[in-house]
């Protein structure tokens, strides 16, 4: 559906994602289309030292660190990788997320994975498309103990936050929005290394850099499975172009993930044990979850800077104990819980982007078509007065919005672990899987970290707590107060 866009800048600016049509079927099927033009990509060489599977942020990154660490090193070069996708760059997840990089989490090791990713973003931010403008969480007095947990957390890994309550959460929230509405907000954790990246410059930017280090970038071809031998090593990776054998593999295959797990005879069910000794057993080791987003166009006269007029910080609130009425009263959901960015490249005007906790979907989804192609996986009506209505709670600007809701296809899905916190470990000896439980655009060092360990021999400490082990051995994480699976 297209709908008038408003232009109250009357900039002359190319938005890659303005209404963007559906593409074409392919054969009688609709697919995942690349979001970036594609130049110099090659046929399936028959043989690799390294072949990267899935062009998403971690396939991408991991590629790029791959070839820029055997060039640097001279212990190869960045022909010595080879990068396979089934349609193309950012066909994915990293395609059509929204963009959001922030450290807010519960679980202690990730502050360090996001602090090694942000350290990528900040080296070329014009190429990735990374604004640093912060991010603000907000929360109610019963968030108040983990937020300062979590702020000594981030301060431990190098990632410097504050945490303000009661009278000075709403002095810092009205300092930054004037018309912000403060009730129910009784504490903020400000992150300053924060913000967000557009997705199709960080897609554009990666692959590039790909380009230039030469890693050999093979798009259209369909990995069909993994050839192991007797002690479960992958030899060769079968596509339905050709076998390419190889010594290393890494997957990054993002929602599709479960397949090649299976492939690789990774576990469909564990015993997942808690470090309180408790057991769940035999549960599932993914589940699909679907994403509830939307984008919301400014009307002429609303911004969303900030008193200092600059881009405003992303938003993050969950208020667990204050409902959600619709702007004509109805009753909507016994909690808060919303995030938001200014979102122009997105929306194709000036807009917002954002969305709400994610459904449970189970342990088998239509991964085919993705994303916004699927129709299954849409967000339904309610989710639109949801959302305006959680801005209008929030500022007085942006009261009213609901009619501005762009009516287009919008969310995705994607297969969380059991304790919805990535997966970074070896099937066999060979075969390094990035399986981020869906939460991992922020985590481009993953693929830098990954690269590190490939070239120079040792795990780096970021990823030694994502093991898959640790179910076995009772490090599940899970230490979380939230309605939402991500935290
Ligand atoms: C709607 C939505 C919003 C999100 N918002 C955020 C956010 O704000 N911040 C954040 O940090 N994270 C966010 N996420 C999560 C984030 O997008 C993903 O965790 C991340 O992009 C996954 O990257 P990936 O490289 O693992 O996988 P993907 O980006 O999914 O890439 C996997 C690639 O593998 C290819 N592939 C799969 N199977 C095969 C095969 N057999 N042969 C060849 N190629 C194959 C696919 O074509 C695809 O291009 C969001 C996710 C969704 C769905």
């Amino acid at each position: 559906m297209t709908i008038d866009i408003p232009n109250p800048t009357e900039h002359n600016q190319w938005y890659p994602f303005a209404n963007r049509p559906l593409p074409p079927d392919v054969e009688g099927r609709t697919v995942n289309p690349a979001v970036i033009p594609v130049f110099d990509a090659v046929r399936l060489p028959p043989s690799a030292r390294f072949v990267v599977v899935g062009a998403g942020v971690h396939g991408l990154s991991s590629a790029y660190h791959l070839a820029m660490y055997l060039e640097r090193t001279g212990k190869g070069s960045g022909s010595d990788v080879v990068l396979i996708d089934k349609q193309g760059p950012g066909a994915g997840a990293t395609g059509l997320a929204c963009g959001c990089i922030r450290n807010l989490y519960m679980t202690g090791p990730l502050h360090a994975i996001l602090r090694a990713s942000v350290e990528v973003w900040e080296s070329d931010p014009v190429n990735f498309g990374f604004q640093q403008v912060g991010y603000v969480s907000v929360g109610e007095s019963n968030q108040t103990d983990d937020y300062l947990k979590l702020q000594a957390s981030q301060a431990a890994s190098g990632y410097p936050s504050d945490v303000y309550t009661g009278t000075e959460a709403h002095a810092f929230l009205t300092n930054l929005w004037p018309d912000f509405k403060t009730e129910n907000c009784d504490v903020v954790l400000h992150e300053h290394r924060s913000g967000y990246a557009g997705t199709h410059m960080a897609v554009w930017g990666l692959d590039q850099k790909c380009r230039q280090w030469g890693v050999q970038r093979v798009y259209g071809a369909t990995v069909t499975g993994y050839t192991l031998d007797a002690s479960g090593s992958v030899t060769a990776v079968e596509t339905d172009q050709g076998s390419i054998s190889c010594e290393q593999v890494v997957v990054g295959a993002g929602a599709w993930t479960p397949e090649h797990w299976e492939w690789l005879g990774g576990p469909s069910h564990l015993d997942v044990v808690y470090p309180d000794g408790h057991v769940a057993e035999q549960m599932d080791m993914w589940t699909y979850w679907r994403l509830l987003e939307g984008e919301v166009m400014l009307p002429e006269g609303v911004d969303f800077r900030t008193a200092q007029h600059r881009d405003s910080p992303v938003l993050h609130v969950e208020l667990m104990n204050t409902p959600v009425y619709s702007e004509d009263g109805r009753f909507l959901k016994d909690h808060f819980y919303s995030y938001v960015r200014y979102a122009a490249e997105r929306v194709g005007a000036p807009g917002l982007q954002g969305g709400t906790i994610p459904v449970k979907i189970g342990p088998r989804a239509a991964v085919e078509p993705y994303g916004h192609l699927n129709d299954q996986y849409q967000a339904e009506e309610w989710f639109a007065d949801y959302y305006c209505a959680t801005l209008g709670m929030l500022f007085k600007r942006l009261e009213n919005l609901r009619p501005f809701f762009k009516e287009r296809r919008n969310g995705g899905i994607g297969a969380f672990t059991p304790d919805n916190v990535p997966v970074f470990d070896y099937l066999g000896d060979n075969a390094w899987v990035i399986a981020d439980s869906n939460h991992g655009f922020k985590m481009i060092g993953v693929g830098k970290l990954t690269a590190q360990m490939m070239v120079h021999g040792d795990k780096p400490d970021e990823l030694k707590p994502f093991t898959l082990d640790r179910y076995r051995t009772g490090a599940t994480f899970g230490d979380r107060n939230s309605n939402c699976p991500w935290v």
